[in-house]
Order: C-alpha cells, then structure tokens, then sequence
C-alpha cells in the first residue's frame, strides 16, 4: 500500500533541505529540480509525487516505465530514462521519454535520434561521465566527453542538455564534493560551446547535499521520497 502522508512528508522535508543547503551557497533553490526516481513504485506512488508538485518522473527500467506512463496519461508529466541503454532498449526511450541521463556512446545516440518520432519534439539528452573511471561503470570517460559532445550536438532530433554522473559512493561529505567538482568542471568545459545545456544532473538521497553545493541542477531522488526499495 502507498502511504501518502509519508510521500508528502518526506517531500516536504526534502524541498526545506534543498532550500537551506541552496541559502548556504548562496544558490537560488529554484534552480534545483527533483527528479522523483520511481523505479520499483507503482504508478500510485508517482501520482502521489505528482500531486505534491513532482511533474519530473525518473525510471530505470524502460518497460515498467511504459507501463506506468500508460496509467499515468492523464498527468502532465516529463519522463527521464536514468538507466542503462542498450541498442534494443532505444526505441522505447525514443518514442516514450522526453529526456535520456545516460547517453555514453555515439552509437546510442545515434539510434535515439533515428528512432525519436518526428511528431515529438527532439530529445533532451545528458551525457553520462564515468567520472571516477570505474571500469565496471557506465558513462563516458571525462576525456572523451568533449568529443561525443561534438557528434551528439549534429544530430536534430536530439537536444544536448547536460552532463550526469553516478560517483563512486563515498561517506564523506568532501570526498563527494570534490567528485562533483569534477563533473561540474566538465559540464562548465562544454556550455562555453553548447550555451543550451543547463542541466547538471547529480546527486541521489545518499549524496545530494554535496551535489547542490557543487552546483546540481537536477537532483534524482527515490529513496528520500518513496522510502527504501524493497
Ligand atoms: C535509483 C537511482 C537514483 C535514486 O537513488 P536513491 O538512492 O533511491 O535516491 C538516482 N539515480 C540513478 C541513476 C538511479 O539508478
């Protein structure tokens, strides 16, 4: 069962520590969006999100996602893939999201273009940065971002909008601070040539305090909203 009270509290609790922590460095906390991470929740719980003002949906798993979109019509709502795209997973995303994080390859976003419905507007794209270059991780390396940068910003049915990083999960609020310095470094090194990307899409409940401080524009949160998956 959903519990409303809760969403709507910790909703509520999570916009009050967005606005200090945007008073502390002098951000203006409007700038900051939510993004309600829904992946696992019944379309119920996004609902309730929704009526409490979270109109940014993210999902991880590209059907469920469908799924819940198709429940869901009657809310005006933008959809995020934040979840790992493969080639067989494209046209879905193309045809059913109005924004993809998780851009790393330009074969990715090559397909997202060719199968993006010329009846939608173009895609709103992020790339992703392996900003601690795990191998085991998703995202481009942080030398290579300028380079796909490029050839994802020729293709019209795409719309390069930002830059977004999964760190390495660490306990100490600096050590996060200095790895999203990093990612804003490298999404400050694109906007000088590509002046319509204006989002920074970092942070998650366990971290997104040091991502505000960094300079996020989007933040992706679940568990600090729909409570711990289970
Ligand atoms: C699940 C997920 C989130 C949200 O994580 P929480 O810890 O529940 O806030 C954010 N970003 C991505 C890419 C995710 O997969």
């Amino acid at each position: 069962m959903i519990d409303e009270a809760l969403i709507n509290r910790n909703i509520a609790e999570l916009r009050q520590r967005i606005r200090l922590i945007a008073q502390e460095c002098g951000r203006d906390p409007n700038d900051i969006t939510v993004l309600a991470v829904s992946k696992t929740r019944p379309a119920a719980a996004i609902r309730v999100a929704a009526s409490a003002g979270l109109t940014n949906i993210g999902e991880n798993y590209i059907q469920e996602a469908v799924d819940k979109q198709l429940e869901l019509q009657d809310l005006p709502l933008q959809w995020h893939c934040i979840g790992p795209l493969q080639s067989n997973k494209t046209r879905l995303v193309a045809e059913h999201f109005h924004w993809a994080h998780t851009v790393d390859r330009l074969k990715i976003a090559q397909r997202l273009n060719d199968q993006r419905p010329s009846t939608l507007p173009a895609l709103n794209v992020c790339l992703q940065v392996n900003i601690d270059r795990e191998p085991q991780k998703a995202g481009v390396a942080p030398d290579e971002l300028k380079n796909l940068a490029e050839q994802v910003a020729t293709l019209p049915n795409l719309m390069l909008r930002g830059v977004m990083a999964i760190p390495a999960a660490r306990d100490d609020t600096a050590a996060q601070r200095q790895t999203f310095a990093a990612v804003r470094a490298c999404f400050q090194s694109l906007q000088g040539e590509y002046p319509q990307m204006d989002t920074l899409s970092m942070g998650m409940s366990r971290d997104f305090p040091a991502a505000v401080a960094e300079g996020s524009t989007l933040v992706r949160i679940g568990t600090d909203i729909f409570g711990a998956r289970t």
